[in-house]
C-alpha cells in the first residue's frame, strides 16, 4: 500500500545532522516544518574543536540517496578503504576494510551539517536558530521556547514534535518523567581529545590520505581522519586518570614527552603540539538507551537523543540516518496513521540501536587494546582468507555492520556465531603456520556446518 499523507505542522527540535536529514525527507512528503535550535546558525560561525570529522558508511549513504542527495554529499568525502596501522618499531600495516570497491567515507561533521541545513532551507524547511526549547506539552504537541529557563517563554503548538536533540535531549527529558519510562546513561572513563596535523605546503596530506589511521597503544590510541583541504584530525583516546591519562598530563614539558615516547612517528608533524593539547577540550563519551521512544502519535526520538552510543564503529551518525531511513518507508507504508508508524519505528529500530550500543563497546575494547595483539591480528587474517574464498559462507562483522543496510542486531547475532567458530580455529596447534592451509579452510567449513 502507498498511502499520501495529510499535510502536518510539525516542529523538530535539534538541527543536527539528523534533525537536518529528518527536516529534508518530511519536507519532500509534504508536511510543514520548523526546526529550532539552541545553537546559532552553524552556516555563520567558526567551528569550535569538536568531533571535526566523521565516518559515513551504506547506512548513512543509503539514507541520503531515499532523499536524493548523496551524490551531492559525496563531492565533500573521501573515500578510506583501509585502516593503516602504526605498530611502535613496526613498518605501517595496511588492513583492508573489504572486498574491492568497498570503502568509509571521511566528512567533515561542520560541511555536512552545514549543506544539510542549505538542502533542507531550499527544500522549504524554516530554520529558527538561538531558540532554545525548554518544556514540552508531550499530549498536546506544544513546545515552549525562550532565552533562559526562568524568563518568559514562547509557546508553539504543533501536530508533531520530533526530538532530534542529542545525547542529552530536552525532550526525551520530558519523557523521562512518565510512569514505565526506562532509561540509562554510563559514560566510559576514557577521553578524547582533537588535533591537528595540517597539509604539506603544496596541499598535499602529509600521510596516506586513502588510510583511516590507528596507533594503538594499549589503554589509549590515536587515530587520523583526512580532510579535503589536506589536513588530518587527530583524535587522541586516553583515560580520564590512571597511570598513562589525560589527568597526568598537565605540563607542555609532559605533554610533549607523552608524544615523543608513544608517537613518535607523527609527534612533530601535529601542529601547536603543546599548545592545542592544553587549549582543546577533553570530552567525556556516553552510552545513552531509553524506551519508549515515542509519546502516543504526538512526539518521537530520532538520533542521538534516543540511542547515543561510544564512536567506536564510526556508526552514531549513520545509525541516526538509518531511524529516519526507516520512518520515511513506514510514511508511506501507513500514511496518516502516526500512531502505528511510531509504534512500528520504535519496535524495529530499538533491538538495532541496542545492538550497534553493543558492537560499538565492543570496539572501543578491540581497536584500543587488540589491534596491537599479534594473535587477534592472525585471527583476522584467517577470517578474510576464509571470506575472500568463500563469500556467500563468511560476511566478516565489520562489513555487516558498515557495509550493508542488513539489521545491526543480525549482524551481532551472526558476529557472536564467527567469534565461536574463530575462537575454536584460534586454538588448533600451529595455527600460526598453517593459517591459510586446507585443514584450516575445511576446519572451519565443518564448524558453519555443524551451526545450521
Ligand atoms: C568523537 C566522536 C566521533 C564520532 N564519529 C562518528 C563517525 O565516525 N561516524 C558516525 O556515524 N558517527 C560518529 N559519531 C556520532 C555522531 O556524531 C552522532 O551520532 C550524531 O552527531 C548525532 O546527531 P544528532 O543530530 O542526533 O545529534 P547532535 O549532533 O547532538 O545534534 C543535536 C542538536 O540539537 C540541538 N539542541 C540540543 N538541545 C536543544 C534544545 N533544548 N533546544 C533546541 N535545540 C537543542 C543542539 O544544539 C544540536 O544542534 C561520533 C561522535 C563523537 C563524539
Amino acid at each position: 500500500m502507498n498511502l499520501m499523507q495529510k499535510s502536518k505542522n510539525i516542529a523538530v527540535i535539534g538541527s543536527g545532522l539528523v534533525g537536518s536529514l529528518l527536516a529534508l525527507f518530511l519536507r519532500k512528503r509534504g508536511h510543514e516544518v520548523t526546526v529550532f535550535d539552541r545553537r546559532p546558525d552553524v552556516r555563520h560561525i567558526q567551528f569550535s574543536g569538536r568531533s571535526i570529522n566523521l565516518a559515513m558508511s551504506n547506512r548513512g549513504w543509503n539514507a541520503l540517496k531515499k532523499v536524493g542527495i548523496e551524490a551531492e554529499i559525496r563531492k565533500l568525502a573521501l573515500p578510506l578503504d583501509k585502516r593503516a596501522l602504526h605498530l611502535n618499531d613496526k613498518p605501517l600495516y595496511f588492513q583492508k576494510y573489504g572486498k574491492e570497491g568497498e570503502a568509509i567515507y571521511s566528512i567533515s561533521r561542520g560541511i555536512l551539517n552545514r549543506k544539510m541545513i542549505d538542502l533542507a532551507e531550499a527544500a522549504g524547511a524554516i530554520f529558527k536558530f538561538e531558540e532554545k526549547v525548554w518544556d514540552i506539552e508531550l499530549s498536546e504537541a506544544k513546545i515552549y521556547t525562550g532565552e533562559s529557563e526562568k524568563g518568559a517563554w514562547q509557546e508553539y503548538q504543533f501536530d508533531l514534535v520530533f526530538g532530534a536533540d542529542g545525547a542529552f535531549s530536552r525532550v526525551r527529558h520530558k519523557m523521562q518523567r512518565q510512569s514505565r519510562f526506562n532509561y540509562s546513561q554510563e559514560f566510559i572513563d576514557v577521553g578524547y581529545k582533537e588535533l591537528t596535523i595540517p597539509a604539506n605546503a603544496d596541499g598535499t596530506h602529509k600521510l596516506d590520505n586513502t588510510s583511516f589511521h590507528i596507533w594503538p597503544r594499549g589503554e589509549f590510541m590515536l587515530i587520523a581522519m583526512p580532510n579535503l583541504n589536506g589536513s588530518f584530525t587527530c583524535t587522541l583516546f586516553m583515560p580520564f586518570e590512571g597511570d598513562v591519562s589525560f589527568e597526568n598530563i598537565k605540563t607542555e614539558a609532559q605533554a610533549e614527552g607523552f608524544f615523543a615516547t608513544y608517537f613518535p612517528d607523527i609527534k612533530d608533524d601535529i601542529s601547536n603540539l603543546t599548545r592545542d593539547f592544553f587549549k582543546n577540550p577533553t570530552s567525556a563519551m556516553v552510552t545513552m538507551k531509553c524506551f519508549p521512544w515515542t509519546y502516543g502519535d504526538k512526539v518521537a526520538l530520532v538520533g542521538d537523543s534516543a540511542h547515543a552510543i561510544v564512536p567506536f564503529y564510526g556508526q552514531g551518525m549513520n545509525a541516526g540516518f538509518e531511524d529516519i531511513s526507516v520512518l520515511d518507508d513506514l510514511l508511506l507504508q501507513y500514511g496518516d496513521d502516526w500512531e502505528k508508524i511510531f509504534r512500528e519505528y520504535e519496535n524495529s529500530r530499538k533491538p538495532n540501536a541496542d545492538a550497534i550500543s553493543e558492537l560499538s563497546y565492543r570496539n572501543f575494547i578491540e581497536m584500543s587494546s587488540k589491534t596491537a595483539d599479534p594473535g587477534f591480528l592472525l585471527r583476522k587474517k584467517i577470517e578474510r582468507h576464509f571470506a575472500e574464498k568463500y563469500p556467500d559462507k563468511w560476511v566478516p562483522l565489520y562489513s555487516r555492520v558498515t557495509f550493508s543496510n542488513k539489521p545491526y542486531a543480525e549482524a551481532l547475532s551472526i558476529g557472536d556465531e564467527q567469534r565461536a567458530v574463530m575462537d575454536k580455529v584460534m586454538e588448533l596447534r600451529d595455527i600460526e603456520n598453517k593459517w591459510d592451509s586446507k585443514e584450516v579452510e575445511m576446519y572451519i567449513l565443518k564448524l558453519l556446518d555443524n551451526n545450521k
